[in-house]
């Protein structure tokens, strides 16, 4: 009897645990998915890393990585800029 408490208990924590983790994983895919929204798509190489994706990868890395790319000017900067300062990503 003890043992099913003990294994049922040891259950729960790692699925809470489990939980917490997926969490974690999908909110840094969508804060991924936001910095590729906001980038040019160009898809240039310009920055470095390739292609926007590759940014948008670089900058879960540095956010400060988007300076990079130069052909982000502009409204689009400036909404960029708005993004990550409203994440507190950049000071
Ligand atoms: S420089 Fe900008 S537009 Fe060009 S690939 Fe890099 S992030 Fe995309």
């Amino acid at each position: 009897m003890m043992g099913i408490i003990i294994m049922t208990g040891i259950a729960l924590i790692a699925s809470i645990i489990l939980v917490n983790i997926e969490a974690y994983v999908n909110q840094k895919d969508a804060l991924e998915e936001d910095f590729l929204k906001l980038l040019p798509g160009l898809n240039c190489g310009a920055c470095g890393f390739g292609s926007c994706s590759g940014m948008a990868k670089a900058m879960m890395e540095n956010p400060e990585n988007y300076k990079r790319c130069r052909p982000l000017r502009g409204d689009a900067l400036r909404e960029m800029e708005a993004f990550l300062k409203q994440k507190n990503l950049v000071k």
